[in-house]
């Protein structure tokens, strides 16, 4: 079978700056070198990699297609790294498009009529599709086929177009926002999570090397626990600190250039960055604490819902640094303590209370 990629292009491709907003995928030379090509080379998720060898060998011993597959988790954790593994593994054509550029169902059909057997269509952010152009995939993802209307009114009939059998492989940050039929659709779901240190270590030591720069372990394992538990914010924060050590120093990265460049991108020993403490900031700040509602905090922030609830709270709520109670969102006690303040009594008392109820029952 012929290997190939297509690429539509991404919504966000106009919006490049030196440090990626988490949400933008970077397409430049450089990440694509960094992203792992096969399985053996992903590090971390070790379940899902393992769930997925017993579908690639089925695949491969059937010579049937991937079943569809859906990625969740939040940007930056190897949704399309795993896609691209799946696509060199099998040595098939991977199609890449995104849901915000399927915007109607005569922008998916060229995707259907020219994917050809066992072949890979990668549809990023699926959950902005809309509703009109996921229940044209629907047959799709279940028989192969397309269901066409010809004509109008009276005289309209639907003729059914036999597809190639492909897989479709969907990401999304937002699973919950995803309709139950498509969900349903995907035969494997697969929940992606934060990366732990030792393992974006590892992803930090292997990329510098791909990038020729020598790092010292203690360095490596500096950016692995500043990179917010996300390979991506670890190759960015890499990429940065790999220019700093150059224009500073003699291009070799050690743990004092590591903390003086990280240090100037005001990334904290905790790996939050400026977008992170002002999201706290405003909550306790403007909000006494909380709760409030996302739409408020981001409005007050002048960003996006999405990009609040798509990539700052997920570490945040990691780290328990706030909660999500029906009234909105609350800093914790630890999230005072991120900020050097303390937290008014009542957070302490309810978080006391809670803590020692946790004990009752341990
Ligand atoms: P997503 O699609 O979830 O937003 P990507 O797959 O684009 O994230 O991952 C971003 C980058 O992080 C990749 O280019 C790759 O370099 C790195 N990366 C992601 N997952 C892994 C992994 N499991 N092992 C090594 N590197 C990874």
């Amino acid at each position: 079978m012929r290997e190939k990629i297509i690429q539509g292009p991404h919504p966000d491709d106009d919006d490049h700056e030196s440090e990626p907003s988490r949400s933008t995928k970077p397409t430049d030379a450089v990440e694509e070198k960094l992203r792992p090509q096969r399985l053996s080379e992903v590090i971390g998720q070790r379940s899902v990699a393992e769930r997925l060898s017993i579908a690639l060998a089925a695949a491969r011993k059937r010579n049937e297609p991937l079943p569809h597959i859906l990625f969740d988790g939040p940007p930056g954790l190897g949704k399309t790294t795993f896609a691209t593994v799946l696509h060199n593994e099998l040595g098939v054509e991977l199609n890449i498009t995104s849901g915000p550029a399927l915007d109607k169902k005569m922008d998916v059909m060229p995707y259907l009529t020219n994917a050809v057997e066992g072949s890979i269509l990668f549809i990023d952010e699926i959950h902005r599709m809309p509703k009109t152009v996921e229940e044209f995939i629907y047959p799709v993802m279940e028989d192969f086929r397309v269901d066409v209307v010809l004509g109008e009114g009276m005289s309209a009939r639907t003729i059914n177009l036999p597809l190639k059998k492909f897989t479709i492989i969907g990401a999304t940050t937002r699973s919950g926002m995803l309709s139950a039929p498509l969900r349903d659709r995907f035969h494997m779901h697969e929940h992606l999570e934060f990366y732990d240190v030792p393992d974006l270590a590892r992803i930090v030591t292997i990329n510098a090397e791909k990038l020729k720069t020598t790092i010292t372990e203690d360095a490596a394992w500096e950016l692995a626990r500043r990179s917010r538990g996300t390979p991506r914010l670890a190759n960015a924060r890499l990429r940065w600190v790999r220019d700093f050590a150059t224009a500073r120093a003699d291009g070799q990265i050690t743990l004092p250039i590591a903390q003086a460049a990280l240090a100037m991108q005001e990334i904290d020993a905790e790996g939050m960055d400026k977008q992170d403490r002002r999201y706290l900031e405003t909550l306790i700040r403007v909000f006494g604490g909380g709760p409030t509602g996302v739409e408020a905090l981001a409005a007050t922030m002048n960003l996006a819902v999405d990009t609040l609830d798509e990539e700052v709270e997920p570490y945040l709520l990691r780290r328990h640094y706030i909660v999500r109670t029906p009234r909105g969102r609350k800093a914790t006690a630890a999230g005072y303590a991120h900020l050097g303040m303390v937290p008014p009594a009542p957070i302490l008392e309810t978080e006391i209370t809670l803590l020692d109820q946790r004990r009752l029952f341990d």
